[in-house]
């Protein structure tokens, strides 16, 4: 059943069986008092009638003794006065009755028959009003008058008193109630002789004698209750879900590992063992086995120089030592793993968990998977650099075509006014000469060009050697002395000691220079030109950085500073840089460019750093 309707099932259980416990202890209590208040009413009443009873015997007694009728009701005011039921007394004979003392009521007619035996009389048509009669004396009650002076309390009776005979109702006392949810009845019968009057006592039970507020309470606080059971349980529940799902996902971890993992009791019997377990120890591990009685393993455990036991029994982490095997048939396989003590909530030693790894095949794998993963980065930089030559093909072509138009041009026009000047009939040879001259330069930087390109293009292979960059640096500074004088470049040098790299010297240099003489063109219109100069070591490389204090990197070049033809100068050819940074990236580093934090720009190259080994080869 679902937990919702089973706590409201329990909640409505509980709620009806509470609110009837509550009404029906209610409804004893309320039986048991109105027991109580008919049995005192019905004692009462029965003494009430002895009261009268004797008063008769009293005044006949007193009659017969010969008391005269005026002394006879000077006593009868004085006695009457307790019993108001009592309303008169008279004396009978053959000729009428006569009233005794002052009567509370005239009494009805009734006719006279004198007994000797006490009796009880009703004038014709019944009534509250009878008489008892013996002998000459007759004793008028008013039953109306029964109870007065009786404190009925809060919850008044009904009673109804009837005649013995005739079952005629004498009297019907019923005090004013509200509506009555179910009304409290017994009858009994007055205990006197003469006026053994049948009694019907009965109280209506009003609907506020109920507990409701108790039943209220009790059906809210069960609410309650159930509320909290069922939030309970449903915790309960959700915390075993939640342990379960645990187990479940940790019991997958177990069996989907690839080490081994043997769980075992506190006398090293297995509790669980996962797959990787049943193939590297070549045993099926059914639990119970004690697994060190499992061969292989303790043949493995034999190698180890330290004593079986303390590592069975340890009660910390104990890690195999290295070097151990594992014989499984012909196979000898290297293992390494450990034995860790398993603990319950409290600390207690609950068992042990063994895992194990072989070794050579987590080593090959390694391996495996490294070169798979360098064969395809390299496959990666080739087919980047196919795309990259491929893309800068297209614009190399649309650069060269444009820088080679212009000497052409000049060629063509040359040799056309050579060509006219030599028609002439007395040629001016002087002309003559300047133009073929002019036309032989041209030619020549057209052939530079198609050297520097050829350079380029042809990527000539380094010829890496232990080369020391600040010697590199160092030359290229004499080299351009004589220009940096010229411009009064002031120039600042940091370096550290013996930045040795594997790079061939003359494409090095080549780089430096290049760098050098952008920054000396960078600073010809600076007012006080610097570049600086510095070489630091960082992690497997060394870093030059040429700074200088020029006007930083064109915004229309620096997105492809690198790129061929890529030039802001009048007779640049723009391609310096993307020739160096080529040569570097060929010796196995690289070279980038920036606009200096403090102004001007700053071009850096960093090479390997020449470990020890290549420098003893
Ligand atoms: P070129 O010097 O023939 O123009 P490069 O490839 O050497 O060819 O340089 C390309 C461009 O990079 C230059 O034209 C210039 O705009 C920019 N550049 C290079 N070095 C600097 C520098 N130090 N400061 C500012 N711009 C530079």
């Amino acid at each position: 059943m679902p937990r919702p309707r089973l706590a409201l099932l329990l909640w409505l259980m509980m709620a009806g069986v509470g609110a009837a416990a509550l009404f029906f202890s209610t409804g004893n209590r309320l039986t048991e008092t109105f027991g109580t208040d008919a049995r005192i009413l019905h004692r009462v009443l029965s003494q009430r009638m002895e009261q009268q009873e004797a008063v008769l015997n009293a005044v006949d007694a007193l009659e017969r003794q010969g008391m005269d009728a005026p002394t006879l009701g000077t006593y009868l005011d004085t006695l009457l006065r307790p019993y108001p039921q009592v309303v008169a007394v008279e004396r009978c004979s053959a000729r009428g009755c006569q009233t005794l003392g002052t009567p509370a009521e005239q009494p009805p007619l009734l006719s006279v028959s004198p007994s000797a035996r006490p009796t009880v009389r009703w004038p014709q048509g019944g009534g509250p009003l009878y008489a008892l009669s013996q002998n000459k004396v007759r004793v008028w009650v008013d039953a109306r008058r029964l109870t007065g002076a009786l404190d009925e309390g809060a919850a008044p009776l009904t009673y109804t008193l009837f005649q013995p005979d005739a079952e005629q109702v004498i009297v019907a006392h019923t005090p004013a109630t509200g509506a009555a949810s179910a009304t409290l009845r017994v009858a009994k019968v007055l205990g006197t002789s003469l006026q053994a009057f049948p009694i019907h006592i009965s109280r209506p039970v009003p609907w506020s004698a109920w507990p409701w507020a108790a039943t209220l309470l009790w059906i809210l606080l069960t609410a309650g209750l159930s509320v909290l059971v069922f939030r309970l349980l449903e915790g309960r529940r959700d915390a075993q879900r939640a342990l379960l799902d645990e187990r479940v996902r940790a019991g997958g971890v177990v069996q989907a590992a690839s080490e081994a993992i043997v769980a075992l009791d506190d006398i090293h019997r297995v509790t669980l063992a996962n797959p990787a377990a049943r193939a590297v120890l070549d045993h099926p591990l059914p639990p119970g086995t004690d697994l060190r009685a499992v061969t292989t393993f303790q043949a493995t455990l034999s190698q180890a120089p330290f004593n079986a036991t303390s590592f069975w029994d340890s009660a910390v982490p104990t890690a195999l030592p290295e070097g151990l095997t594992l014989r499984r048939g012909h196979e000898a396989v290297g293992v390494e793993g450990s034995l860790a003590p398993l603990r319950g909530v409290d600390g207690e030693l609950r068992g042990r968990v063994l895992l194990l790894r072989e070794v050579g095949p987590l080593q090959r794998r390694m391996l495996e998977h490294l070169e798979d993963g360098e064969r395809r980065v390299r496959e990666h930089e080739e087919m980047l650099a196919h795309v990259s030559r491929l893309s800068t093909l297209g614009e190399m072509s649309a650069g060269l075509a444009h820088e080679l138009n212009q000497p052409l041009t000049a060629i063509v026009s040359y040799g056309q006014a050579a060509a006219r000047l030599l028609d002439d009939p007395e040629p001016d040879l002087a002309r003559v000469r300047h133009a073929v001259s002019a036309s032989v330069t041209q030619a020549g930087r057209a052939a530079q060009i198609i050297m520097r390109l050829r350079q380029w293009v042809r990527r000539a292979p380094s010829r890496a050697r232990p080369t020391d960059l600040l010697q590199a640096v160092q030359n290229v500074l004499t080299l351009c002395r004589a220009d940096l004088n010229r411009l009064g470049v002031q120039v600042q040098a940091s370096f550290e000691d013996a930045p040795m790299v594997l790079a061939d010297p003359v494409q090095l240099e080549q780089i430096v220079l290049n760098l050098l003489r952008n920054a000396l063109d960078a600073v010809q219109d600076t007012l006080e030109p610097a570049i600086e100069l510095s070489i630091v070591s960082e992690g497997r490389s060394w870093s030059l950085s040429v700074l200088d204090n020029g006007p930083g990197i064109a915004p229309e070049v620096a997105p492809r500073l690198f790129t061929p033809f890529t030039t802001s100068k009048t007779g640049g050819l723009g391609l310096g840089l993307s020739l160096s940074q080529t040569l570097a990236q060929g010796m196995g580093g690289d070279l980038s460019g920036r606009d200096a934090r403090a102004g001007g720009a700053v071009f850096t190259l960093s090479l390997p750093r020449l470990v020890l080994e290549a420098a003893s080869d």
